[in-house]
């Protein structure tokens, strides 16, 4: 108890301030305590040690602000940081990262990938993925990223790859390594693999493919692929394999049509409309 009460002691000591020092910001209230000019709460309160009476420091409103406030910050900083980390390990191409909602152009596909987003939580539990299909230009990796993104912001982890780098990285494994390998993307609730069909269709590429979708079939988890395949080419494919690959594929995502208003198409108009501008509308005044 004697402990006890000199270890108050000394507290209150180191605390305690001289009666005549009115700090900046505070002023002596009619209690006879030092108050906060702003909030007017006290600064400081009697303390009642062994029969002396000692004025110790405490909070007042502004300081309890100031701490969640600096919590606060803390938090969101910790936060971005975590958002900065997945996407880091997530979106492989940097490029990617301005691939945003917040930056496309509105239109129907970019709609509906924005409600796939929205219902993400729903979309997981029923293991919904989405088989975007489409020409060349539609924006179909586009939109991709920016369900990516959109995820990411909200803490999902993501990862976002391609099946030509899939196939390169598994080519340099032994096949233990790759077993874990494909494993692995089971750590993601999302994976979305970009540009299935352009790769070389050979037997040992085919059974890669199909054992990274099977995975992610028998980990009962969603899976979000593009391709410039038509629906035709993959509900009646002509090979066998391939025929496994996409039945596989259909049976756990949706197919949807990009249509897009094809990017390349209209980098190649904006090009010709400034050409018209430069070459034969301009007037050359002199
Ligand atoms: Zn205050």
């Amino acid at each position: 108890m004697t402990d006890m009460r000199s270890i108050l002691g000394a507290m209150a000591e180191r605390n305690k301030m001289e009666p005549e020092e009115i700090p900046e910001g505070t002023y002596r209230a009619d209690d006879g305590l030092l108050h906060c000019k702003v909030c007017d709460q006290p600064v400081q309160h009697r303390l009642d040690i062994g029969g002396t009476v000692h004025l110790v420091r405490c909070i007042c409103r502004c300081d309890e602000e100031r701490r969640k406030r600096e919590e606060e910050e803390e938090r969101q900083r910790r936060e971005r940081m975590y958002i900065a980390s997945l996407k880091a390990n997530g979106i492989q191409e940097q490029h990617f990262y301005s691939w945003t909602f917040a930056n496309a152009e509105q239109n129907g596909d970019i709609q509906m990938a924005q409600r796939y987003v929205s219902q993400w939580e729903k979309a997981k539990e029923q293991n919904l993925g989405l088989l975007l299909w489409g020409g060349v230009g539609t924006g179909k990796t586009y939109i991709a990223a920016c369900i990516a993104n959109a995820l990411i912001e909200q803490k999902v982890p993501v990862l976002m790859t391609n099946f030509s780098k899939v196939l390169n990285q598994m080519g340099a494994m032994y096949s233990e390594d790759r077993y874990k390998y494909i494993s692995d993307f089971s750590k993601f609730p999302l994976l979305i693999i970009d540009d299935l069909g352009v790769e070389r269709s050979t037997e040992y590429v085919r059974e890669q493919i199909f054992a990274i979708i099977d995975e992610r079939y028998k980990a009962n988890l969603p899976l979000i692929v593009t391709t410039n395949l038509t629906i035709d080419e993959l509900s009646d494919p002509k090979d066998v394999a391939d025929a496994r690959i996409y039945s596989r594929l259909l049976e756990m995502c949706a197919p949807i049509q990009i249509r897009g208003s094809d990017r390349r198409q209209k980098a190649g108009d904006a090009k010709i409309d400034l050409a018209q501008q430069m070459l034969f509308e301009s007037e050359v005044s002199r």
